[in-house]
């Protein structure tokens, strides 16, 4: 069984056992993988760390042309890449097919080009004896670790900045969702990558993701995913003082003020939401209307969801799939559940759908009201299909409680008004507002949280910056020598006295 990609070929085995991907639309298994442990992934950082010099002293050109050459492969095997992903995840194919396959080849050509164009201040003579030249070296081995949601994206976000600053890297896919990244290892590797530069291993959080995070030549270890198994992850590499990056979870605010665009506000809102089945740490969960405008926004949110068509995420006609998985959908219910039976109002949805969809992961596109700010409906990451919404009165009381969260990865408002628009966009505190839309993200943008939603960023120039360390380079440009300096050492002050 396939437990990975290592060196430049295929790891076949597994030492912590194995596993069955299952596609949870229907229960059934897509593909057995083998499970790795600690000692795949001491091979995986060896053959990374064997890599490292040829591939961080290649040109930017080289590297930028290889991750052209392994974009031009995915691009070649794009509805396969789509159709597994769909299977592994229960995405739609839509959904997979429009933004998870193109925003990941997207992505490679970003990097391809990005890799070419490392920033740092200009060389000179900062002082009269010395010229200062910057340098931005690669890191060095990169540990990532990605989630389930987007895997594609994920291994994308985690390999292509690695790559292009010259690091070499070892991934470790969600263990429920590696097919797509074992793809992606076998097209980078046709694409002339060379081995040991990209390794992957398939494996679980505490056993391969651990033994990783810990590794000691793992230089810098890159981790998305929820907030406490970020702590973890810092608190291991903080052990060796390891850079960390992290990407985390997300409790997006939705702010709607009475001059919205209501119609807008409402498509905005349910398409925010249920985007991956609102398994996407962006995804829209906190919606705060405006007292006037609160029941309006209510009705319309029901209303649209209700003519959701919730199915087989294989058919074009499908709006919402299942979730990853059935225990992630006994999760959600039980959101769900506890805040109904805490006197919250289930306004639509709030079940597990029978019928036909009993065999699959699914659960009903849910809107909440009645909560207070603190239930944990309200603070807590759902990652599904529910919203919940919330009524405000003064513009200051609607900026409050947006803010009012421990997360800080994204939001949006939604005003005519270019002054509210301004104050809120500077009032939330979270890595990316939308002005009259959510979700939307570009390859020349960055993405990346502010409080409990970690730090770090992903994509654009800023992430390429964060795979790189700074150094400085300062050269002796006088010949003199007794320099001119080191009377702040000699007592004697006479350049010939040695
Ligand atoms: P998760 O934290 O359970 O797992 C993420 C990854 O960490 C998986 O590969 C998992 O195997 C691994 N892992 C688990 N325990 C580990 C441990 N002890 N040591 C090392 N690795 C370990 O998250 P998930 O359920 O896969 O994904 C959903 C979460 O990811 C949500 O919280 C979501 O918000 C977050 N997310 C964040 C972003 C972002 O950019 N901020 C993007 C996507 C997802």
């Amino acid at each position: 069984m396939i437990a990975g990609f290592v060196d430049g070929a295929t790891l076949v085995g597994g030492s912590a056992g194995a596993f069955d991907v299952i596609d949870p639309a229907d229960g059934t298994v897509v593909q057995a993988v083998g499970l790795a442990g600690a000692s795949e992934v001491g091979d995986a950082v060896a053959a990374a760390q064997r890599a490292f010099p040829a591939w961080a002293s290649a040109t930017p050109g080289e590297r930028g042309a290889a991750l052209l050459a392994m974009a031009e492969r995915v691009a070649a095997r794009a509805s396969e890449y789509a159709e597994v992903e769909s299977r592994q995840t229960g995405k739609t194919l839509r959904l997979a097919t429009e933004f998870d396959v193109p925003g990941s080849i997207d992505n490679a050509i970003f990097f391809a080009g990005a890799a070419r164009q490392l920033e740092g201040l200009a060389s000179g003579e900062y002082d009269a004896t010395h010229t200062s030249v910057i340098r931005r070296e690669p890191v060095g081995v990169v540990g990532s670790i990605a989630p389930w949601n987007y895997p594609l994206q994920m291994a994308m976000w985690k390999v292509l900045p690695a790559l292009a600053a010259g690091n070499t890297i070892v991934l470790k896919p969600a263990e429920i969702t590696p097919l797509t990244t074992l793809m992606l290892a076998e097209d980078a590797a046709a694409a002339g990558i060379p081995a040991g530069v990209l390794n992957v291993i398939i494996g679980r959080g505490p056993e391969a993701g651990e033994a990783l995070v810990g590794h000691p030549d793992v230089a810098m270890v890159s981790f998305t995913g929820s907030t406490p198994v970020g702590r973890r992850v810092m608190e291991i590499a903080a052990g060796r003082a390891a850079r960390v990056h992290l990407e985390l979870g997300g409790k997006a605010p939705f702010v709607v003020y009475d001059d919205a665009d209501i119609e807008a506000a409402i498509q905005g809102a349910v398409a925010g939401a249920l985007i991956n089945a609102g398994q996407d740490c962006t995804a829209a969960t906190r919606i705060y209307a405006q007292r006037p405008v609160f029941d309006a926004i209510v009705e319309g949110v029901a209303e649209v969801l209700g003519r959701i068509r919730v199915g087989d995420p294989r058919d074009p006609d499908t709006d919402l799939g299942p979730l990853v998985t059935f225990a992630q959908r006994d999760r959600v219910a039980g959101f769900v559940d506890r805040a109904r039976g805490s006197g919250a109002t289930v306004v639509t949805g709030g079940e597990v759908p029978g019928g036909e969809l009993a065999k699959g992961a699914y659960y009903a596109p849910t809107l909440v009201t009645g909560a207070s700010q603190d239930a944990e409906i309200v603070q807590d990451e759902i990652f599904g299909p529910v919203l919940v919404a919330l009524p405000f009165d003064s513009d200051d009381e609607g900026l409050t409680l947006a803010n009012d969260i421990r997360y800080g990865l994204a939001a949006s408002v939604w005003t005519r008004d270019v002054y509210r628009a301004q104050t809120a966009q500077r009032a939330i505190r979270a890595g990316t507002v939308w002005v009259n839309d959510h979700i939307p993200i570009v390859s020349e943008m960055p993405h990346g949280g502010m409080k409990q939603s970690g730090f770090g960023k992903d994509m654009s120039k800023y992430s390429l910056e964060e795979y790189t360390v700074v150094k400085h380079v300062s050269w002796d440009i006088s010949g003199d020598v007794r320099k001119e300096w080191h009377r702040t050492i000699f007592a004697d002050r006479t350049p010939e006295t040695r």
